[in-house]
């Protein structure tokens, strides 16, 4: 039977020209095995190919390329401006305003790269805008974009009320910053197109090849379901499925999932909202509600923050419809009243990977000089997973430059509690988050209590969509 996939990637596999799955039987060799087949495996590989295109790189992929994350998030591309106290606090003053610079530079290079190779993605550089639903979280970007300001960084601008509320669609956003530094993308078709152009540079693709276990010998060995991979050096980019194949990673990352409905097309009812562009908008609670309109005419709205996995493996329910698919149906409407009575065409969800400090970490693993590693982008991963590839090509081909000397590179910087404290924890933190918001969102003041227990969440770096 076929299997059923989430809305992005089927609609991305309806439009693309048969392609062939083949998986690896039997034994091979490369100069770069590459294990993972989302944006943090093919940007690595298409950067290794650019730099060096005589080097031979394989990837393995337990499913198809796009399969996990990458083929079904919400598409809002963003930069890293809005952690650059985080980045600053981990990596210090100049680092942290380089990665800035880099993250936002990252968008315009996935914009080039998909006009040049032309992936027809839907790619829609209109900006980003973060707004505000309820009184008490206006200002919450403030502090930040006085520090930008303060270093020549700042590319957001405070915009009136009415503006926000045009700009968004919808008057529930009462107040928002904008920058012009953000996108929107079928994700999907994005992933699938990388896929494309990854093969026509001479990469091979194994797809339906799930890596089983790793020999980590001077050469290591990657064996997979009916063969294996003789590699000189292997990039390990799994993303959510790492702590399954390396318990050492169980807690590094909460393994959660992000929600999502896409409406059915009505162009016409987009035309009225205003929201006739690919601006990314999302709002400023802990666990944020995003969306953006597709250039279809449909409206694509999600939430991170939901189904926590204990132990950080991965649930069935991943794979399914969204079990909040009423709820974000409902939010839908609240948003944009003229979309009330419309179909919801689709519901998904996925699992998302948060770090404790909100941004991803890379390193050798185990030690081992040949093998490479990245995860942790915390549910800001379309933008960031291009600089994943610059990284993890930079280590592959033993350069010494920015990214080697990272703070970055250096593994995880944080851990969070063992079973079953960190499950317990996340439910409470959760339910203290949900609780706090709903009183905000009222105009009541929520509890001490309820406020004290969502500080936790907002110190491991707020995410942007997981
Ligand atoms: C529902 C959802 C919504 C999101 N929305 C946004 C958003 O709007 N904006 C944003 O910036 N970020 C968003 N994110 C985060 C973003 O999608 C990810 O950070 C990014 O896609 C990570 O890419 P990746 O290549 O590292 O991981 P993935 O795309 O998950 O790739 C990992 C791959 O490894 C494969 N794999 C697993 N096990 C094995 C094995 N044993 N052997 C071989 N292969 C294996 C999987 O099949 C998968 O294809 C969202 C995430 C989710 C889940």
């Amino acid at each position: 039977m076929k299997k059923q996939r989430p809305f992005w990637l089927e609609q991305a596999l309806a439009a693309q020209e048969q392609c062939p799955v083949i998986p690896l039987r039997g034994e091979t060799s490369a100069d770069v095995c590459i294990v993972g087949g989302g944006y943090t495996g093919l940007w690595t590989a298409i950067q290794i190919k650019q730099q060096s295109p005589a080097t031979h790189v394989v990837v393995v992929e337990a499913d198809i390329c796009g399969a996990g994350a990458s083929g079904r998030n919400g598409g809002c591309i963003l930069s890293w401006a809005t952690k650059y106290m985080t980045l600053r606090k981990l990596f210090g003053e100049s680092e942290a305003q380089r990665l800035v610079i880099v993250s936002e530079q990252a968008i315009e290079h996935i914009g080039a790269f998909v006009r040049r190779h032309q992936i027809d993605c839907d790619f829609r550089h209109d900006g980003v805008l973060y707004t505000a639903m309820a009184s008490a979280h206006i200002g919450s970007t403030d502090s930040v974009i006085a520090a930008l300001e303060a270093r020549g960084l700042n590319s957001y601008e405070t915009l009136p009320a009415q503006d926000v509320a045009t700009r968004s669609g919808s008057v529930s956003n009462i107040a928002g910053v904008f920058s012009p530094r953000g996108a929107s993308v079928q994700p999907g078709k994005l992933v699938r197109g990388m896929r494309r152009v990854a093969l026509e540079m001479g990469v091979k693709i194994y797809e339906q090849t799930p890596m089983h276990r790793i020999d980590p010998e001077v050469q290591p060995v990657v064996h997979t379901a009916a063969g294996k991979v003789i590699a000189k050096k292997v990039v390990i980019a799994l993303n959510a499925w790492m702590p399954e194949q390396f318990p050492e990673f169980s807690r590094t990352i909460v393994v959660v999932s992000s929600d999502m409905v896409v409406t059915q097309a009505r162009p016409d009812l987009i035309q009225q909202t205003g929201l006739n562009n690919g601006v990314a908008v999302l709002d400023s609670r802990t666990f944020v509600y995003y969306y953006h309109s597709t250039s279809d005419g449909r409206i694509m709205l999600g939430k991170g923050g939901n189904t926590f996995a204990y132990g950080a493996r991965m649930l069935p329910v991943f794979d399914q419809p969204s079990p909040y698919r009423k709820q974000l149906g409902k939010a839908v409407c609240d948003f944009f009243p003229s979309f009330a009575g419309l179909n919801i065409a689709a519901s998904w969800n996925g699992p998302s990977d948060r770090a404790t400090t909100g941004l991803p970490f890379f390193g050798n693993l185990r030690g081992h000089p040949s093998i490479f590693y990245g995860l942790g982008y915390s549910g800001n991963g379309v933008g960031p997973t291009y600089m994943g590839g610059q990284i993890l090509s930079s280590l592959v081909l033993g350069q010494d430059n920015a990214w080697t000397r990272s703070g970055l590179v250096k593994g995880p910087r944080g851990y969070f509690p063992p079973e079953p404290l960190r499950y317990l924890g996340s439910l409470l933190v959760r339910g203290a988050i949900r609780r706090k918001e709903r009183a905000e969102m009222l105009g009541r003041k929520p509890s001490k209590f309820d406020r004290s227990l969502s500080r936790l969440a907002d110190a491991a770096g707020k995410a942007d969509h997981g």
